[in-house]
């Protein structure tokens, strides 16, 4: 097959949900369409849970499943689906916001009663600003619920989403009696018992056919026509640029643990979402069918057996076919490297290939080469954009606590950063360490993590800090800039990539320092 019909064949996309919408469930019944997984309960959450156990247990426990749910790949109608895993708990922010710089379109799963949650706003935000195309499905129709009006009204006021539905619920909950699917003019009854199986479908080309009144009764075809009618007049019809383009969503209804409204869901997007995209870098824009392969590195895995520190390298592929044993360059490092054992990743298991394209991701096998972000190609020195780090939300010194181990603590701290744990910033001034962490969990994976892995002991001291500013100055000699880094001295730090960081207490210390300042610009995000 030419590469051009392989690259085309994929569909790489991420499921983002507020916890409990139904991410999991609505996972493993596609995975079930595709044939990937025989029987429901394979797929394992990877929902953080609150109980017996300490939280850092739980998410060692979690890591464990987040190895096996990184990629889920399977085929659907002649297309390889692969779907990237997305924790939907709040600690793991970042984790989803990296992942989402590596699929091609998203689906986002509310849930009929809790409508539009918390995690659902943030990260759908960052598939607005990133113009990713989105799907959204309206999960657990078979039960009591919001109106179907007025949750689309409330997805595009609070997501700030453009939308128009492809499906529309007959009910709701106890009166739930199927979905009309406006994408391919048909009705999908619901029978509630028909949990593994694939239901039936009656064609209506016209809803005015009386057919429609002896499949759902009098009343509910009388309902669903106004409704329809309704529709027409106040959604734009579906336009296929429109939704590439990230500017409108298309809305279905369904209920996955009944695996009802899934197909329809599904063949919409094996339809219309959007294969491999071109990727920006710092030198040009890069294209899926280029022949020479390039990618980049949006995860890092560390090994779960801690004598061993071999990690699993997420690489997603941009452009051309990836090959085994082949050298290829590492633009930080500027050196050649060659992968005799790349894992490819199916629905329950992974294995070795020895080849992937573009769209595809490839696991790595590392021993402390690749940080998140880095660049992979055939020997061009470029670097993909778009893979920035956000200001933390908490952050402490660390200490180390046995001089003994301090070789062993700084390449502990080393590593868990650059699989992207936390961030680390260095003081200027005196070189101290702070660690920014998106969620408070995070310092005792850290703590629990380098004694287990690193033998090292670590501990924190509180240092009041609101957000991490990236420092952006056009000229480092003016007199303005000199005075800024006088004045602020205490709390200007270095990040990993040696970027200037200004670590502000209040939002009002921002504020104040940017009329103070107005040359030197500050960004919460570390690419601007
Ligand atoms: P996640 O946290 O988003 O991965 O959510 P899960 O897939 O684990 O689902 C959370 C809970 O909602 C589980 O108890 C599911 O069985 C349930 N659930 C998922 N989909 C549906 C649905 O369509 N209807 C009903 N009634 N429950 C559902």
């Amino acid at each position: 097959m030419s590469l051009e019909k392989e690259i085309n064949k994929r569909k790489t996309f991420g499921i983002i949900a507020h916890p409990d919408a139904g991410k999991t469930t609505l996972t493993e019944k596609l995975l079930l369409f595709g044939g990937a997984i025989q029987e429901a309960g394979a797929v394992k959450s990877n929902k953080i849970k609150k109980g017996a156990t300490s939280d850092f247990m739980e998410i060692e426990r979690q890591r464990g499943i987040s190895v096996a749910t990184s990629v889920l790949a399977f085929e659907y109608k002649g297309k390889k689906i692969n779907i990237l895993d997305t924790p939907g708990h709040k600690d793991f922010a970042e984790d989803t916001f990296r992942t989402l710089t590596a699929v091609d379109s998203a689906i986002v799963v509310i849930d009929v009663a809790k409508g539009v949650e918390e995690q659902t706003i943030k990260l759908v935000e960052v598939c607005r600003m990133r113009k990713i195309p989105m799907l959204v499905f309206i999960n657990k129709m078979d039960r009591e619920g919001k109106d179907a009006f007025d949750l689309m009204d409330e997805v595009e006021q609070k997501l700030d989403l453009k939308v128009t539905p492809l499906s529309w619920p007959i009910g709701i909950g106890a009166t739930f009696k199927g979905i009309y699917n406006i994408w391919e003019k048909n009705i999908n009854i619901f029978s509630g018992d028909n949990k593994q199986k694939i239901s039936e479908t009656t064609k209506i080309e016209d809803l005015a056919n009386p057919e429609l009144d002896d499949l759902i009764g009098t009343n509910y075809a009388e309902n669903l026509r106004n409704e329809i009618d309704l529709i027409d007049g106040v959604y734009p019809e579906f336009d296929m640029q429109e939704y590439m383009d990230g500017n409108l969503q298309p809305v279905f209804f369904g209920s996955a643990l009944n695996n009802f409204g899934v197909r329809e869901l599904l063949d919409a997007f094996v339809d219309i979402a959007p294969t491999p995209q071109s990727k920006e870098t710092d030198l040009r824009e890069i294209e899926p069918y280029e022949n020479k392969f390039s990618g980049f590195v949006f995860k890092i895995h560390a090994n779960m057996d801690p004598k061993h520190r071999d990690r699993l390298a997420f690489i997603k592929i941009v452009s051309g076919k990836f090959e085994r044993n082949k050298n290829y360059f590492h633009v930080r490092q500027g050196k050649n490297m060659k992968f005799p054992a790349p894992n490819a990743f199916f629905a329950d298991k992974k294995e070795v290939i020895d080849e992937s394209y573009a769209g595809d991701i490839v696991g790595l096998h590392d021993t402390g080469n690749f940080r998140i972000g880095d660049t992979l190609t055939e020997g061009e020195k470029f670097t993909f954009k778009g893979i920035p780090a956000f200001s933390p939300e908490h952050f402490r010194y660390i200490n180390n606590a046995d001089p003994m181990k301090a070789k062993q603590l700084e390449k502990g701290i080393d590593q868990l950063m650059d699989e992207g744990v936390a961030q680390l910033f260095t003081l200027e001034m005196n070189n101290r360490k702070i660690i920014g962490t998106v969620g408070a969990l995070q310092y005792e994976v850290i703590q629990y993590r380098l004694e287990h892995e690193y033998s090292a002991k670590a501990t924190y001291e509180p240092f009041a800090v609101h957000k991490a500013c990236w420092v952006e100055v056009e000229d480092e000699n003016t007199e303005e800039f000199k005075e800024f880094k006088r004045v602020k001295q205490r709390y200007l730090a270095r990040d990993k990539f040696n970027q200037l960081v200004f670590l502000a207490d209040s939002a009002f210390t921002i504020q104040m320092t940017q009329d103070k300042f107005p040359s030197v610009k500050l960004h919460f995000v570390s690419e601007f």
